[in-house]
């Protein structure tokens, strides 16, 4: 039953400050973007199921308010699969972050996107079991970059989209500021794995419970925009 998604570990500086200074910049809104870049998921790549592909199932959606975490989701979780899977690239890019996490999050990788049309967006992963890539270097779509830790039936990864001002947060703390959930003090109605319910995208507010806060930050649904930008 435990999920916790914490982002920010003992020691672990958030970068939240109170809270504010976070800004959305380079966005178009919703996931739409001009790019020409292709995306896969980052389970069974070829699939073009919004879990990846069976037995990998959406856990919980964007958006969804978690009494138990006083807080929205700040990303998907896709689980049902095997410990130690391998997690792939979703898409052509480079590697921001890839370190450990003193969180749940146990490891991080942090990728980011050029979409071909003078816009960047990224893709964040955690609950990693290890890593197979390192800061820096360059990976293709469908590239295996980490395997998959072992959370007993509730193994899953937790993945998001970010446009480049929470990007480059993410970056400047080496891998820490992705909060696992926000401070949100109302429920928006978001089902908890209910895809049909999930917003394309939604801005954190708040601190949550761990002492992180995101606010200010939008997150995007990683499934919505790979079906958007589907090779
Ligand atoms: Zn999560």
């Amino acid at each position: 039953m435990v999920h916790a998604d914490g982002c920010c570990g003992t020691g672990i500086p958030n970068g939240g400050g109170g809270g504010t200074g976070g800004t959305s910049s380079g966005g178009t809104g919703g996931t739409s973007s001009g790019g020409t870049l292709k995306f896969g998921y980052p389970f069974g790549d070829k699939s073009t199921s919004p879990a990846g592909g069976s037995p990998w199932r959406m856990f919980q959606v964007l958006g969804h308010y978690w009494e138990d975490w006083k807080g929205v989701h700040l990303a998907q979780d896709i689980g049902g699969g095997a410990a130690f899977s391998p997690v792939y690239a979703v898409a052509d890019g480079l590697v921001r972050v890839s370190t450990t996490n003193t969180s749940s999050y146990k490891n991080v990788v942090l990728l980011e996107h050029d979409m071909g049309d003078g816009t960047k967006i990224c893709s964040f992963y955690a609950h990693l079991d290890s890593r197979t890539v390192q800061t820096g270097q360059t990976v293709t779509r469908g590239q295996q970059i980490a395997t998959l830790m072992d959370q007993g039936t509730n193994t899953h990864l937790h993945y998001f989209f970010a446009r480049p001002a929470l990007c480059d947060r993410i970056a400047n703390l080496n891998g820490a500021g992705a909060c696992g959930y926000d401070g949100a003090t109302s429920n928006p109605g978001v089902l908890h794995s209910d895809l049909s319910t999930e917003p394309p995208t939604y801005t954190a507010v708040g601190t949550d419970q761990w002492g992180c806060s995101a606010a200010g930050y939008e997150f995007i649904s990683p499934s919505q925009f790979i079906d958007q930008h589907h090779f």
